[in-house]
């Protein structure tokens, strides 16, 4: 019995030592992954559930790297957040999403806003209204085009420090979204604090829409309270015409997933635009 201890532990670190070494390749990788070009955006259509017309854009980041290949955001960006690069990384995103906004604008595409994903790390780093109101300026971007989306979480840890600096950037002029709503195990009261303009539903609460009763009783119970808070509404991860009737019947005003389109690179979605505006 000794024996198979010492064996398996043994083992189990061998199993470490080798996921310590993949973290170390990643993270180096990562670090250089700005440098190297590796980063790029998708975007995914947020649209009016009746129309399909695409009203906001959803920025998701994608690193290809040579010898890694395609990592998945799952897996890098808990990575980036635990080694602080997501300061640097979730800079570019901002940088390049409000200047593919720009160039949708300036060519007159009829969307509103482009939505960005924000870590709580950059909340926490009280400069972010700094960097945003730097971006815009050389981006040449209005702030009523750009959209912040953050995690309940994120309200949570340190809540004044994160409430100034969220009404630093309501000043700015950008909104705010709470993404993955439902999920963070918080009180509701942050939504009478925090200057929010709109909730996303986590898809968790769709997914299972229509042969989930309780699911469907979240997501109606979430729509009727952001109408009655005079809250921006979007249910996220739509792949099924049934889901879709069901957010028309529950008259919820945007809708977001595989159903409408996959998040693709800037060209496919000019193309997506091009044909679901116009005519
Ligand atoms: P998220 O912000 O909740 O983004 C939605 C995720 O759901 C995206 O995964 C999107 O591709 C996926 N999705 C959209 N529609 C559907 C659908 O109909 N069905 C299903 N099953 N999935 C759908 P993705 O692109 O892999 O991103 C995963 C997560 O990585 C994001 O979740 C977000 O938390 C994070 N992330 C992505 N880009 C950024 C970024 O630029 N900065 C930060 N901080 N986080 C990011
Ligand atoms: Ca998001
Ligand atoms: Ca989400
Ligand atoms: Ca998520």
């Amino acid at each position: 019995a000794k024996g198979d201890g010492r064996f398996t532990f043994r083992f189990y670190t061998r199993e470490l030592t080798a996921a310590a070494t993949d973290r170390l390749q990643m993270e180096t990788a990562l670090r250089k992954a700005i440098d190297n070009n590796e980063l790029s955006l998708n975007y995914q259509p947020i649209v009016d559930p009746d129309s399909g017309q695409a009203q906001h854009i959803e920025a998701l980041l994608r690193w290809h790297n040579p010898y890694l290949g395609q990592v998945p955001p799952d897996r890098f960006i808990p990575l980036a957040e635990a080694t602080s690069l997501i300061l640097p990384i979730g800079e570019w995103v901002l940088k390049k999403a409000c200047q593919d906004m720009r160039q949708l604008i300036d060519e007159g595409h009829p969307l509103k806003r482009v939505s960005v994903n924000i870590s709580s790390l950059q909340v926490q780093r009280c400069d972010l209204p700094v960097l945003v109101g730097r971006i815009l300026r050389e981006t040449g971007l209005s702030p009523e085009h750009l959209d912040l989306e953050i995690t309940e979480t994120v309200l949570m840890d340190e809540p004044d420090k994160v409430l100034e600096s969220l009404n630093q950037l309501k000043a700015l002029g950008v909104t705010l979204t709470v993404d993955d709503f439902g999920t963070g195990y918080s009180s509701l009261s942050y939504l009478k604090r925090f200057p929010i303009d709109t909730l996303k539903i986590d898809q968790s609460f769709v997914r299972d829409i229509p042969h989930d009763q309780d699911d469907e009783a979240i997501a109606k119970a979430i729509i009727a309270m952001a109408r009655s808070l005079r809250l921006g509404i979007i249910a996220e991860g739509v792949e099924t015409q049934q889901q879709r009737s069901f957010l028309m019947q529950e008259d919820c005003e945007r809708a977001q997933g595989y159903f409408y389109s996959r998040p693709v690179p800037f060209t496919k979605l000019l193309e997506y635009l091009t044909d679901k505006q116009t005519v």
